[in-house]
């Protein structure tokens, strides 16, 4: 991942809006991330998070409002729209894995059929991937041998393998168990730390105050509150985000 500078945006979400049928689920959403940043998006289960993060990278389209990519208006009809998902790492909750193919497969998989890369060369970059998550020794496994932890550890191996702009994280711990969710906890502080881009969408309180990154509240399909995880969490004056930040505790 390229590093450039300081201040400079990733993406830029101008009143973005979506509606399924008549139903509203986005009102206008604004966001902004600046490169090599991360920003968490929180809020209730069903308010939008990733109808969001869909918008953002054309699985769906939204009904109004811009994305804006690299200075780049991507909610336009003409973008290339496989170009900018190979621009956008993506990890699921579910990680996603083929379970037909070893962990090292999958990682080559969209090195070899996307980037067109020889094995050879695409082993050598999925095992540096792999190497880089703690994952090297477990390269020839299939995700039925390994744990949540290792799984999620081996699909964000293979987003990066695919030098993405910036990594998109759908609820990455909520299908993990404590123990594990730490783990990659530690992972994702460690991109942090390695200035990777990262837009994370989140109902994980603790992921969020551990990673101390931006927090934007997302509630009845609007920016309801941004700021510090801790400061969010331990102060504010909306009920309604104070209650969020504070349920099963
Ligand atoms: P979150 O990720 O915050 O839990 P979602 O973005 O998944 O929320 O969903 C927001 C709302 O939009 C929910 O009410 C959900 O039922 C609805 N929704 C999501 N996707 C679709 C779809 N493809 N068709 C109709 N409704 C949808
Ligand atoms: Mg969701």
């Amino acid at each position: 991942m390229t590093q450039t500078s300081e201040n400079s945006v990733l993406l830029e979400v101008r009143g973005l809006i979506k509606r399924f049928d008549d139903k509203p689920v986005l009102n206008g959403v604004d966001l902004v991330l600046p490169e090599g940043q991360i920003k968490m998006v929180m809020g209730p289960s069903g308010c939008g998070k990733s109808t969001l993060l869909r918008c953002i990278n054309r699985l769906i389209d939204p009904c109004a409002g811009q994305v804006i990519f690299r200075g780049e208006d991507v909610t336009r009809a003409d973008t290339d729209v496989r170009l900018l998902r190979q621009r956008i790492g993506f990890v699921f909750q579910h990680f996603a894995l083929y379970r037909h193919l070893s962990a090292l497969d999958n990682v080559t998989l969209g090195l070899r059929k996307l980037r067109g890369m020889s094995r050879a060369d695409a082993v050598d970059k999925a095992m540096a991937e792999l190497a880089r998550m703690n994952m090297a020794e477990h390269a020839a496994k299939y995700p039925s041998q390994l744990s949540g932890g290792q799984k999620q550890r081996v699909a964000i191996a293979r987003a990066l393998a695919m030098d993405p702009a910036v990594l998109f994280f759908d609820e990455p711990t909520s299908a993990l168990d404590p123990l594990m969710s730490r783990e990659i906890v530690g992972v994702i502080d460690q991109l942090c730390a390695d200035n990777v881009t990262m837009l994370c969408v989140t109902h994980d309180v603790d992921l969020a105050r551990a990673i101390e990154g931006n927090v934007v509240f997302l509630d009845e399909g609007m920016v309801r509150a941004e700021g510090g995880a801790n400061a969010l969490f331990e102060d504010h004056d909306d009920p309604r985000i104070r209650a969020f930040f504070s349920r099963d505790r």
